[in-house]
């Protein structure tokens, strides 16, 4: 299947994506986690996008859509892709359609995550993230690991993002509301999307999501 996951910044998009990726043995592409790749990596993409990640604004359609496009020309995408915080705009949305339709295939579904903005705040000031694999996420209080500060699923170095701070929280969130939504609306419109809510634990959410994509492929 190829799907997209959307939904505001402290969505779960990254949990669920991890959890649905394995589940249905397609490769989760985070455009998020691979710009934090090539920041901790200090290539000049990291340098580039860094400055525009800490301060919550979207990094340029150019770099991005070129980035997301040779993640989806490797060999695992052919059969199948989950992706997590790509497109974010119309520009980015407009121009999948156009990889896609490339190689003559195009998106089976969208999955919009719904959770109230008070919650998200709640749930990004909490979360840490595996300093080895970014798809492995925890959280202080909803979804603590065994061990403080070390990941459950590989020993990693827990960590908290540099832009999980309020003040760049509230931007992000600025930002997915005038940039990012309007791609649901664009979706829909191709009869594309499901929205599910987001509250809940961490496996019910994957319940819901696992449920919309089954109706989706029976569809
Ligand atoms: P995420 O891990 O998806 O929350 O993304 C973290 C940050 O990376 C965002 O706030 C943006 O600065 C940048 N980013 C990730 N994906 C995109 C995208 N599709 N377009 C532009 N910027 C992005």
């Amino acid at each position: 299947m190829r799907i997209v996951l959307v939904g505001p910044p402290g969505a779960g998009k990254g949990t669920q994506a991890h959890v649905l990726a394995k589940t249905l043995s397609i490769p989760h592409i985070s455009t998020g986690d691979l710009f934090r790749a090539n920041i901790s990596q200090g290539t000049p993409l990291g340098l580039e996008a860094k400055g525009y990640m800490d301060a919550g604004r979207l990094v340029p359609d150019e770099v991005t859509i070129g980035m997301a496009k040779d993640r989806l020309a490797q060999e695992d995408a052919a059969h199948g892709f989950l992706l997590d915080g790509f497109p974010r705009n119309l520009v980015q949305a407009k121009a999948l359609d156009e990889i896609l339709a490339e190689s003559g295939i195009a998106l089976n579904g969208v999955l919009d995550l719904e959770v109230p903005e008070d919650e998200v705040v709640k749930r990004i000031a909490g979360r840490r993230l595996c300093r080895n694999d970014g798809s492995h996420v925890f959280h202080v209080h909803y979804n603590a690991p065994s061990v403080e500060g070390v990941c459950d699923e590989c020993g990693g170095e827990l960590y908290q993002r540099a832009d999980d701070t309020e003040s760049t929280v509230r931007n992000r969130l600025e930002v997915y509301h005038t940039e990012t939504e309007p791609i649901i609306e664009y979706y829909a419109q191709q009869g594309l999307v499901t929205t599910i809510p987001a509250l809940g634990k961490v496996d019910e959410v994957t319940q819901r999501a696992v449920d919309a994509l089954e109706q989706r492929k029976q569809a």
